[in-house]
């Protein structure tokens, strides 16, 4: 492959690579510990830390519990089965760098409406507790930390060993093959593609199926559900259910078409997803705030702008190609690029580039809803604390950068015709202002 993606200097590649090696799984417990034991304070894990260093630390880190990794193992076997046996429609993904076209099963809605049905069904007639997941959290958190570090392992060395097609191949340096991973398309057999269990239907699914958790747990424990868990809750299930309807789409983005199966995406996936995606909403559950209806409406209204918003930008880009350019696009016909390319086998091909409507208005303005979004679900928190707004934070500077390596990596791509965009579509992200 020899694409060793360092898009920013190759000292900050390394230094943030080992950083985030080294130092993502104990944020994640310092977070779950800070959420649940410490009334959600920084200054009071900050205080812990600075009194008992390194060895508070090794305290507070849960042993990840025979409990905890039976309920991942039954989750992930549950979901694993769900995505081979459930019907769906035959989709073909976007064309490889090296010329291959992977085809998918789209079964993602399916499986996300099983799914919640079956954890909320064994809630309702008292097979499972959900409160239990909240119990053990901790532990099922240490428990992912080092089970898709293991994974991570397995992908490298099948990446070596039996690459699953011709869009694998390794940078020469392994902490980057680890890292960044080796293969574009790993699957198990013929059908089970392992990003789409990895980001979807592990990840993705996690995150609804924990929301679910967190409202369950704080009933379980006041006899109701506050207004500002509600309206969080509701707004991480319509985005997560806006994912699943939309997960073919998905299957075409960056994450899935150009970022290789390593720890940056599968064990983001595996780990950060569940942990520290959801973490508005686990605050949430020993901070019961009173919105008041007026308010809460209102946050309920804006999110789901948002995530209306955030989706509309995604389906015009998809339908604009779809139908070659033909679909209108906000009532009118649509202003384009057909910017052509070469695939790493010297063939020739040709995009389309939309220039105008959500496509118009930045290179990167899905982002802008996406943030506003996470903001919206997180401010029924109101404002005693930051560390619910951790996960909006991340996210700002996760999209900013992603924005950045997209452009780099459209660059590369379509050369002077990406230029061209560039000439009229100036901003990277936010109108009038980057
Ligand atoms: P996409 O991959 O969907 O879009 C970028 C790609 O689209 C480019 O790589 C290029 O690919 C193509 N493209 C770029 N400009 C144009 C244009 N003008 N017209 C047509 N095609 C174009 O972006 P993302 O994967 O970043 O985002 C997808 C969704 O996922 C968004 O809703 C985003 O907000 C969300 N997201 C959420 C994250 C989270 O953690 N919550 C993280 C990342 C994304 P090509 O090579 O095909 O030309």
């Amino acid at each position: 492959m020899g694409e060793s993606k360092t898009v920013h200097s190759p000292l900050l590649t390394y230094v943030s690579m080992l950083a985030l090696l080294t130092l993502c799984p104990p944020f994640v417990i310092l977070l779950w510990y800070t959420m649940v034991h410490a009334d959600g304070s920084v200054a009071i894990t900050a205080e812990y830390l600075k009194q008992h260093g390194l060895e508070g630390l090794k305290t507070i880190w849960p042993k990840p519990s025979l409990i905890a990794w039976k309920i991942i193992a039954c989750f992930a076997a549950f979901e694993a089965i769900l995505q081979l046996a459930l019907p769906g429609q035959r989709v073909e993904g976007p064309i490889s760098p090296a010329g291959n076209r992977p085809v998918y099963k789209a079964n993602g809605l399916q499986a996300y409406a099983v799914t919640l049905i079956t954890y909320f069904a064994l809630w309702w007639f008292g097979i499972f507790n959900p409160a239990i997941v909240y119990d053990h959290l901790g532990e099922i958190f240490s428990a992912l930390i080092i089970g898709s570090f293991i994974f991570c392992i397995f992908l490298y060395i099948k990446g070596h060993v039996v690459p699953s097609s011709s869009d694998s191949g390794s940078s020469g340096n392994i902490l980057i093959d680890f890292y960044w991973g080796m293969e574009l398309y790993p699957r198990i057999g013929k059908s089970f593609d392992i990003k789409v269990f990895t980001n979807c239907r592990f990840g993705m699914m996690s995150w609804a199926v924990l929301a679910l958790t967190y409202s369950i747990k704080q009933y379980e424990e006041n006899g109701h559900i506050s207004d500002s868990m509600l309206v969080n809750t509701a707004l991480m299930l319509i985005y997560v259910t806006k994912f699943f309807l939309w997960e073919a789409g998905y299957w075409n983005t960056m994450d899935i078409a150009h970022d290789r199966a390593g720890f940056y995406i599968c064990w983001g996936c595996l780990v950060w997803v569940p942990s520290i995606y959801t973490s508005p909403g686990l605050y949430l559950v020993n901070h019961p705030v009173h919105l008041g209806t007026p308010l809460a409406l209102l946050i309920l209204f804006a999110g789901i702008l948002c995530i209306y918003i955030n989706y509309d930008c995604d389906r015009q880009r998809q339908q604009f190609r779809k139908t070659n350019g033909k679909s209108l696009i906000w009532g009118k016909v649509p202003s384009k690029i057909t910017a052509t390319y070469y695939t790493t086998s010297g063939e020739k091909k040709s995009s389309l580039l939309l220039t105008s409507g959500w496509w118009g208005l930045a290179r990167h303005f899905h982002y802008v809803p996406e943030i506003l979004a996470a903001f919206f679900w997180t401010s029924p928190a109101l404002f005693s604390h930051c560390l619910p707004y951790f996960y909006v934070v991340f996210l700002t500077i996760l999209l900013f950068d992603r924005a950045k390596r997209d452009d780099d990596r459209c660059r590369n791509k379509y050369q002077k015709f990406w230029k061209l965009y560039c000439d009229k579509v100036p901003y990277r992200v936010i109108p009038g202002i980057y």
